[in-house]
């Protein structure tokens, strides 16, 4: 550990000692989850300080109606689904489309939005449907590629745009406020598009520290402590320790792409239901490369499964292996709920990274009970 890092670990124990009450941040993307695990800084934390994990997995916040709308369009003869690899031992309604293609649906599994163009180019006489899941950081590509299908007179090339916004839903989090969240580790890929002074209404409206960080240990322990400083004084502020990456502005051409094809929306989310403008939909210019229209479909109900928690868990309402099925009935390669299915999901983090299930992810969680 350099010194710099080893000062911060002491300025983060040294800010929790003076606290003195439980303080709970939450990392709200996946990858922070993963990293927070991966590189030990979890497992290092003080006993008065806890990690959530939020709603920022893409694919753990698609709600099961989008997945059953892709079975659905998959089981078309015409079509053929482009999908990222994640998406396809998600469970919908009736199966996955993991099982679908195991029974003859043409489902492709493609890295990018521009790669399932391709596939419309070489495929003319198909409809290609590229599932869009994701965040901002994943929409501006998908947008891209419309414009590209535009441009080069591609029509067999449509989008079941599944896209969501990080602050709508961090704004949802907060209005529910039965969720004691003292601060946000703010996504650093998503921050790069929509920029660190969108979080500002977090810390205006609702009074909760925000900072940007990177992935690294280091970054994440910056990112901590600069929290519990906030926390410490009781001035919430929005910061940014990823400066080198992210400007207060965000990503003026990715961002002009998102409003050109797009327009916010009221979407659904899994579990947490439909969040205000939280949403992408396609814009009037360009809603023939809408797959729901193209198809003449209408997005079903949600049946969540009796016992899988991931609602809770992406709300950072329980922690994973709280979860009856969690490393029993639901592993990695069995997974009941997408939480278990993504990489960076909290569920499929957990069992990987995490204490085995029955155990609490925090030895400390018995000193904690009543500390408040
Ligand atoms: S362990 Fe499995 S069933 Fe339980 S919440 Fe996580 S994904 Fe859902």
């Amino acid at each position: 550990m350099n010194n710099n890092v080893e000062n911060l670990r002491r300025e983060l124990i040294r800010l929790c000692d003076r606290i003195g009450r439980r303080v709970q941040l939450m990392e709200v993307c996946g990858t922070h989850t993963v990293s927070a695990f991966r590189s030990g800084l979890k497992s290092m934390l003080p006993a008065n300080l806890k990690l959530l994990s939020g709603p920022g997995c893409p694919v753990c916040v698609t709600a099961q109606r989008h997945i059953d709308a892709a079975l659905e369009l998959a089981r078309r003869e015409t079509v053929a689904i482009a999908t990222y690899g994640d998406m396809m031992r998600v469970p919908g309604r009736n199966g996955s489309l993991e099982r679908l293609r195991s029974l003859g649906a043409r489902i492709r599994v493609v890295t990018s939005a521009r790669a399932a163009l391709e596939l419309a180019r070489n495929e003319p006489n198909s409809e290609v449907v590229f599932l869009g899941v994701g965040f901002e950081t994943t929409a501006p590509a998908a947008a891209a590629t419309v414009l590209e299908a535009e441009a080069g007179g591609i029509e067999n090339f449509s989008v079941l745009s599944c896209h969501k916004l990080v602050i709508p839903a961090m704004r949802a989090l907060l209005s529910a406020g039965d969720v004691p969240i003292d601060g946000f580790l703010c996504p650093g890929h998503v921050s790069v598009i929509i920029g660190s002074e969108a979080y500002r209404p977090i810390v205006d409206d609702f009074g909760k520290p925000c900072v940007v960080a990177g992935f690294e240990f280091g970054q994440m322990l910056a990112g901590l402590v600069h929290l519990l400083r906030q926390i410490e004084c009781g001035t919430p502020k929005l910061e940014n320790v990823y400066d080198a990456v992210v400007r207060p502005e965000g990503n003026s051409v990715a961002l002009g792409l998102l409003s050109r094809v797009f327009v916010e929306a009221d979407t659904v989310w899994r579990a947490l239901g439909v969040i205000p403008v939280s949403g992408l939909e396609f814009a009037p210019a360009y809603r023939r490369f809408d797959a729901l229209r193209r198809f003449g479909m209408a997005l079903g109900e949600d049946v969540d499964h009796p016992v899988c928690r991931c609602g809770e868990v992406i709300q950072g309402r329980v922690e994973p292996n709280r979860c009856a099925l969690f490393g029993g009935g639901c592993t990695p390669m069995t997974p009941i709920g997408p939480c278990m299915v993504s990489g960076e999901g909290a569920c499929s983090a957990w069992f990987k990274y995490g204490p085995k299930p029955g155990r609490s992810a925090e030895p400390s969680d018995a000193k904690m009970e009543g500390v408040t």
